[in-house]
């Protein structure tokens, strides 16, 4: 089996963190005074085991129809895990593009199923094969934007792949407030098309675990038949409930998040970097030199730490994820120090 390995999270502190994709600012106001004042609630009591307050806020936000559109997780990686085991079986197979996100391969493997990875064209294009063909396909994965690339594929486009499915397709959108589109308005449209959502990267909420699915209400029915029984806990449900209702603060924080990673990007590519362009909270990039797992472990010895990605029969790279703008301007300067070293 392929072990997921999740990014570094050294003691806090220690490191410039541009490794993981967080958020490097600290979560709405109002979502650290929800949590203070819910630490004297009835936390002897389990909790809701389908985080309703959460649901109807998500619900009127995100202007769905009704919380019954949305099961509630212990962070989108839960609700990975749920979507692989509700659909594939042993032996079944699940498609993933490749390069992307690591973990469906082991979400995969701990069923028992296949999983076939169909590699990206140039310019992190989907190729025409992605959906085609294969009657037996139980489940496809695509995240959007994608990992490392930050890449989008466009509505329109997955659209046409999943009605060319013999199956559901998820369309996992951790990144996708970062991004110009995104598929949520799909999935009204389409009983095949599901969509993932975390409160981990642009909500700033990493160390609360709460994620989402929003699909049609027979299907989210079916799925919350085989999640853990209170998969989402008080407190999480709380600040999550307040976060989703706190719109204004997330428009700033993805501005301010943006206008870094535009010139995050000028800075790379002026520095010789090939650097994808980014729809997401981090940028991919390769130098010519090729050096890029030096680079990581050089940064590293300086406190700054990002990602070194090295993907077999495909190449490597470093994903950089963006920070504020002092930490971003810190990790840009120790890059140039070290391509100055070569
Ligand atoms: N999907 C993708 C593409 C990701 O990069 C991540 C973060 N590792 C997740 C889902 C999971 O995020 P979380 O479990 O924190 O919601």
């Amino acid at each position: 089996m392929l072990p997921y390995t999740p990014g570094e999270q050294p003691p806090p502190g220690k490191f410039i963190k541009l490794n993981t994709n967080e958020n490097p600012y600290p979560p709405a106001e109002s979502v650290v005074a929800a949590i203070k004042n819910a630490a004297s609630g009835p936390l002897n009591r389990y909790p809701d085991p389908t985080a309703t307050l959460f649901r109807r806020a998500a619900a009127e936000t995100l202007g769905l129809p009704g919380p019954d559109w949305i099961l509630a997780g212990n962070g989108s990686d839960e609700i990975l895990t749920i979507l692989v085991r509700g659909f594939v079986g042993e032996g079944q197979k699940l498609r993933l593009p490749y390069p992307s996100y690591i973990l469906y391969r082991t979400l995969a493997d701990i069923q028992g199923a296949k999983w076939e990875q169909v590699p990206f064209l140039d310019g992190w294009h989907l190729p025409s094969v992605f959906g085609e063909g294969d009657r037996d396909l139980r489940l496809v994965l695509l995240p959007n934007p994608n990992s490392p690339s930050g890449t989008v594929v466009p509505p329109d486009q997955v659209e046409r792949l999943a009605a060319s499915l013999p199956c559901p397709l998820v369309v996992d959108e951790a990144y996708a407030d970062f991004a110009e589109f995104n598929c949520l308005d799909l999935v009204r449209k389409h009983e095949n098309i599901l969509v993932t959502r975390t409160l981990s990267k642009s909500y700033g909420l990493a160390g609360i675990r709460f994620g989402f699915l929003v699909a049609q209400p027979s299907l989210i029915a079916k799925l919350a038949n085989i999640k853990d029984s209170y998969n989402c806990d008080y407190l999480a449900t709380i600040a999550a409930t307040a976060a989703i209702s706190a719109q204004d603060w997330l428009a700033d924080v993805i501005a301010k998040i943006k206008a870094t990673r535009s010139r995050t990007e000028s800075r790379l590519r002026e520095m010789g970097f090939d650097v994808t362009p980014s729809q997401a909270n981090f940028v991919w990039c390769t130098h010519p030199s090729g050096r890029h797992e030096q680079l990581h472990e050089y940064l590293k010895k300086n406190q700054i730490l990002v990602r070194y990605m090295n993907f077999p029969d495909w190449g490597d790279g470093i994903r950089i994820s963006i920070g504020t703008d002092e930490q971003t301007e810190a990790c840009m300067m120790m890059i140039e120090r070290y391509l100055q070293s070569l």
